[in-house]
């Protein structure tokens, strides 16, 4: 450190002294609060060493603060400049001034007045002596620079850290942080848990966030929940899938290291919270705040154009009971948009017993498809179907040409009509063969590749087998988690009902 003049000479006078304190880097192994609180001893004991006991404390550390206004330094200077100090203490120059600039405005503002700084660091500083100038703004500069190499060789250091897979970061919630690695929280992990579980289940996150409390689930703070995006941003964090991410802005480089720590989701439920999560927030009236009134609420759709049907109160009787309406398709259609969609409304209660025998036998039909589903998914058999779907797509392609070909030389008369019949009829019954064959082969490949299809049916079944006994919201709930739609036909001369399952195999 630069300490370039003799301090022996000054004597200060009996004035109060200015103790002077600003948020500073914080010491190792000290909480930032703690860090000023030493600042504060240092600079009490070394006034009672000197006999000094008359001192005024001016402080601008503010908890968590980057403000720059430094109100207690302005009271100070005031102070200093109605002559009621002419010694000003501080631990180091740098809690005064972080740069020349800043360094040069003090010492024009302490200009002509006979105000003396004595920083513990670094002893006497005489602003206003001519013959010290120089020297102060070369140790200024000094000061600046070791400042900003510190900040440099700090950001180095974490980057570097980044690069080896440590986690730099503030622990996420669900994690604690041991030596630079996050371990999963004994308590949070399972809060994360239990919020994953609940958005697969299909509650919102509002929902949840009243189930937390309830059930006394804090914060990593050990508050309350309250704020839906806290909960919505933390479940898009790639951190739960074991990864660590940095940014470092000084070298705007980002880092990404995978299997740095324990996961707590695996990559399909990480996808299929993003894909609940979404799906909800594209409803465009909000209508996900409003209550659930039946269970076919947000369900009912036009099997003739896809429409949304509207599902509306129509009438309260005597007793309170309420009764409900699907209304008519509101569509139209046809090319000139010239006639409405002919589908009726309909009363719920003519709609519900179509709706619970189609889910018996909806239920029916997984109870048999699950004897059928072949539970062990095997590379082997993954390959297999893969390179079937590849043949019957080429024959498909031959066949394809053969007709094309047959078309162009019957219109060219090298091919006779007779022979053309004969020709052309059976490969197009073997298109629509080959079509069904390939329809099912991707079924089974997808079945394969993203999911284990008899636990999904085994779920259904089980959401399925006591509804009846569930209330309104939840029997709607699952209804909406199982089934993308449920389509209504219902024309003078058609009725049909649809129940559209929702395709969960991520394609
Ligand atoms: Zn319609």
């Amino acid at each position: 450190m630069y300490k370039p003049f003799s301090q022996a000479d000054y004597k200060p006078s009996d004035k109060p002294k200015a103790l002077y304190l600003r948020k500073s880097k914080k010491a190792s192994g000290k909480t930032e609060i703690e860090t000023i609180e030493s600042h504060l001893k240092q600079l009490t004991n070394f006034c009672e060493e000197q006999g000094w006991n008359d001192y005024v404390i001016y402080n601008d550390y503010v908890a968590k603060s980057t403000d720059l206004t430094r109100k207690e330094y302005k009271k100070m200077l005031k102070a200093c400049l109605e002559g009621k100090h002419d010694l000003i203490i501080v631990t180091e120059e740098s809690r005064l001034y972080r740069s020349v600039n800043e360094q040069t405005n003090v010492y024009e503002e302490l200009k002509g007045t006979d105000i003396v700084i004595l920083s513990l660091r670094e002893g006497y500083i005489f602003p206003n002596d001519r013959n010290q100038f120089l020297p102060n703004i070369i140790r200024g500069a000094m000061n600046q620079q070791e400042l900003e190499n510190f900040a440099y060789r700090m950001n180095v250091k974490v980057l570097a850290s980044a690069k080896e897979g440590k986690y730099v970061n503030k622990p996420p919630f669900g994690y604690f942080k041991d030596k630079d690695e996050l371990i999963p929280h004994p308590i949070e992990s399972k809060t994360f848990r239990f919020i994953v579980d609940k958005v697969l289940e299909g509650y919102v996150i509002a929902e949840i966030i009243g189930q937390l409390n309830q059930l006394g689930y804090t914060t990593k703070s050990g508050k309350k929940w309250k704020d839906v995006g806290t909960i919505t941003r933390m479940l898009a964090n790639r951190v739960y899938l074991g990864e660590s991410h940095y940014y470092s802005k000084m070298f705007d480089e980002d880092i990404i290291r995978r299997d740095t720590h324990q996961p707590l989701l695996t990559i399909e439920e990480f996808q299929e919270v993003q894909n609940m999560i979404k799906s909800r927030s594209r409803n465009p009236q909000g209508i996900r705040y409003t209550k659930i009134n039946t269970v076919l609420d947000r369900l009912v759709v036009c099997g003739i154009c896809g429409n949304r049907l509207p599902l509306h109160k129509s009438w309260t009787n005597k007793e309170g009971v309420t009764s409900y309406q699907i209304g008519k398709c509101q569509k139209v259609i046809g090319e000139y948009n010239e006639k409405k969609c002919p589908n009726k409304s309909i009363s719920l209660n003519e709609l519900l017993p179509h709706f619970y025998n189609a889910i018996e036998s909806y239920k029916e039909a997984l109870r048999e498809e699950i004897k059928s589903v072949d539970i062990d998914t095997t590379n082997d058999k993954k390959i297999s179907v893969m390179n079937q779907i590849k043949d019957i797509k080429s024959r498909l392609a031959e066949i394809q040409t053969e007709i094309q070909n047959a078309k162009s030389y019957l219109i060219k008369g090298i091919l006779s009509e007779s022979d053309y019949v004969d020709l052309v009829p059976p490969l197009e019954k073997d298109t629509k063969e080959l079509n069904v064959k390939l329809e099912d082969n991707e079924r089974l490949l997808a079945s394969l590749n993203d999911y284990d299809r008899s636990t999904v049916i085994q779920n259904a079944i089980d959401l399925l087998g006591n509804i009846e006994n569930e209330s309104i919201e939840d029997q709607n709930r699952i209804y909406r988690l199982l089934f993308e739609s449920l389509e209504l036909v219902n024309t003078a001369d058609e009725f049909e009902i649809r129940l559209k399952e929702k395709d969960v195999s991520h394609h």
